[in-house]
C-alpha cells in the first residue's frame, strides 16, 4: 500500500539538505579527537552572576509554570525599557509589539510562518548563518540569493536590486553579520530600505550580535530606526550572545502590532511559552547597567585581535571581523590545492582545533566561492584561545 509514496515530507529533506551533514560530521570529529572547539559560536566563560541568582530564585520561588505565552509582563517591560536606553527614540509597547520566544532561532522561525505562504520570495544574502534558508524553505517559500564578496563582504547594487520583484516578501539581514562579520552600513541599509519599501516586503533584522562589535559607541544603528522601515521591520534578537547564556532558550521579536500578532499565533503553536525561570534571569540581563556592554565589546575586541593576530601570522587570508564573534578565513594560501572541508578535518585530526568548514554558508551552485573557507568561533576565555594558538602554530 502507499506505492512509490514516500512518508516523509519533500519539504524536511529539502530544508535539511543543505546545513546538517558538513558541520555535523565535524563537531562529531571534534568531541572524538578532543580538539579545542572554536567551531561553535558558544562561550566557555561563565554568564553574570547577577543573573543566575535571578534565574535560580524563580525555580526556588516556584515559578515553574506555563508564564503568559508572548512572554512575561516583567521581561517584555525590561526588553522595552532596555532598548529605549540603548537606542533613544526606539519606544516600544510591551504590549502589542513585542513576543518572547524560546530563543532567535524560534523567533525567525515564527516570523517565517507568520510572513510566507507557499511560492513567496525572500532574499538572503550569502554566505549566510545556516537557518535562513531552512526556515523559509519550510514555509515554503523560495530563497533568492544575493552574493557578498570577500574580503570586504560587500554586495553589487544591481544584483540586490534583481532579486526583488512582486513576489518578493521578506528580506533576511543579518546585522552584524555571521558568518562575515560583516556590520551593515548606513548607505547599504538605506538601499534594502528603499527596495523593502517599493517591493512592499518586510525587513528581517537578526540582531543577536548588536553589542558584540568593534566600531565604538554608535557603531551599530538598528534598521528598525531607518526612516521608512519602522512599520516594515522585525527586529529579533535573544539573551543567548550578548549574555552567555545560549543554552537559556529565550529570545524575542519587535514588530509593528499587526506583524507580532501573526507571530504570537505561531509561537503559541510551536513552543507555547519561553521557560518562566530563564525570563526571569532574563529581566536581571536587562537590567545590567550600560558599562556591561562596554565592557563586553572590549573583551572581544581583545579576544578578535588575539586569535586573528595569530590567524594572520600563520598564513590565513581574512578581514577582522567588524562585529559578531567569528572571523571566516581562506586556508588557500596555506593549501592551495586542498578545500575547506578537507582542511577543517586535517585541523581537527592532526592539529586539535575545530572550526566550521564554510561550504554550507553558500549555497550549491555559488559554493566555489565558499569552498576554501573555514570559520573560527573566539567567545572564548584567553586561556581556550591561547592553548588553540598554540597548537595552530604547527601549521607554519
Ligand atoms: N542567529 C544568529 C545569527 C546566530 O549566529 C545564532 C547562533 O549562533 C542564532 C541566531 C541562534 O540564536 P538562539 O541561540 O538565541 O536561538
Amino acid at each position: 500500500s502507499g506505492g512509490n509514496r514516500t512518508r516523509l515530507s519533500r519539504t524536511s529533506a529539502k530544508a535539511g539538505l543543505f546545513t546538517e551533514s558538513v558541520i555535523r560530521e565535524t563537531f562529531r570529529l571534534a568531541a572524538q579527537h578532543g580538539a579545542i572547539n572554536l567551531g561553535q559560536g558558544y562561550p566557555d566563560f561563565p554568564c553574570p552572576q547577577e543573573i543566575k541568582d535571578a534565574a535560580c530564585a524563580a525555580i526556588l520561588a516556584d515559578d515553574n509554570q506555563y508564564p503568559m505565552t508572548f512572554g512575561t509582563p516583567a521581561l517584555r517591560a525590561a526588553i522595552a525599557e532596555k532598548t529605549a536606553r540603548t537606542y533613544p527614540g526606539w519606544t516600544i509597547d510591551p504590549d502589542t509589539e513585542l513576543c518572547v520566544t524560546c530563543g532567535a532561532t524560534e523567533a525567525l522561525v515564527a516570523v517565517a510562518f507568520a510572513l510566507l505562504d507557499p511560492g513567496d520570495e525572500v532574499v538572503l544574502f550569502e554566505p549566510w548563518y545556516e537557518n535562513y534558508q531552512p526556515d523559509a524553505i519550510l514555509a515554503g517559500a523560495v530563497p533568492r540569493t544575493v552574493r557578498m564578496r570577500a574580503p570586504d563582504w560587500t554586495f553589487d547594487e544591481a544584483e540586490l536590486r534583481a532579486a526583488f520583484g512582486p513576489r518578493t516578501k521578506a528580506v533576511f539581514l543579518c546585522h552584524p553579520n555571521n558568518p562575515t562579520g560583516k556590520v551593515y552600513s548606513a548607505e547599504e541599509l538605506a538601499l534594502v530600505g528603499e527596495l523593502c519599501q517599493r517591493w512592499d516586503a518586510v525587513l528581517v533584522v537578526d540582531s543577536i550580535y548588536e553589542h558584540i562589535h568593534y566600531l565604538g559607541p554608535g557603531g551599530y544603528q538598528p534598521p528598525a530606526l531607518v526612516p521608512g522601515l519602522e512599520d516594515r521591520t522585525i527586529t529579533v534578537n535573544a539573551l543567548s550572545k550578548t549574555y552567555a547564556v545560549t543554552g537559556w532558550r529565550v529570545g524575542w521579536t519587535v514588530a509593528p502590532p499587526d506583524l507580532t500578532a501573526a507571530i504570537r499565533k505561531v509561537h503559541d503553536f510551536l513552543t507555547i511559552a519561553a521557560p518562566a525561570p530563564m525570563q526571569a534571569g532574563g529581566v536581571a540581563a536587562l537590567g545590567l547597567p550600560d558599562g556591561y556592554y562596554a565592557d563586553l565589546a572590549a573583551r572581544y575586541l581583545e579576544r578578535r585581535d588575539l586569535l586573528c593576530s595569530a590567524l594572520e601570522d600563520i598564513g590565513f587570508d581574512l578581514r577582522r571581523p567588524d562585529g559578531s564573534y567569528y572571523v571566516l578565513c581562506d586556508m588557500a594560501p596555506l593549501d592551495p590545492e586542498g578545500d575547506g572541508v578537507a582542511f577543517a578535518r586535517r585541523l581537527i585530526t592532526e592539529v586539535g582545533v575545530s572550526c566550521v568548514p564554510a561550504v554550507s554558508f553558500w549555497r550549491p551552485e555559488n559554493v566555489a566561492a565558499g569552498r576554501s573557507m573555514i570559520r573560527f568561533a573566539f567567545p572564548k576565555r584567553p586561556e581556550t584561545l591561547n592553548a588553540a594558538v598554540d597548537r595552530l602554530k604547527s601549521l607554519k
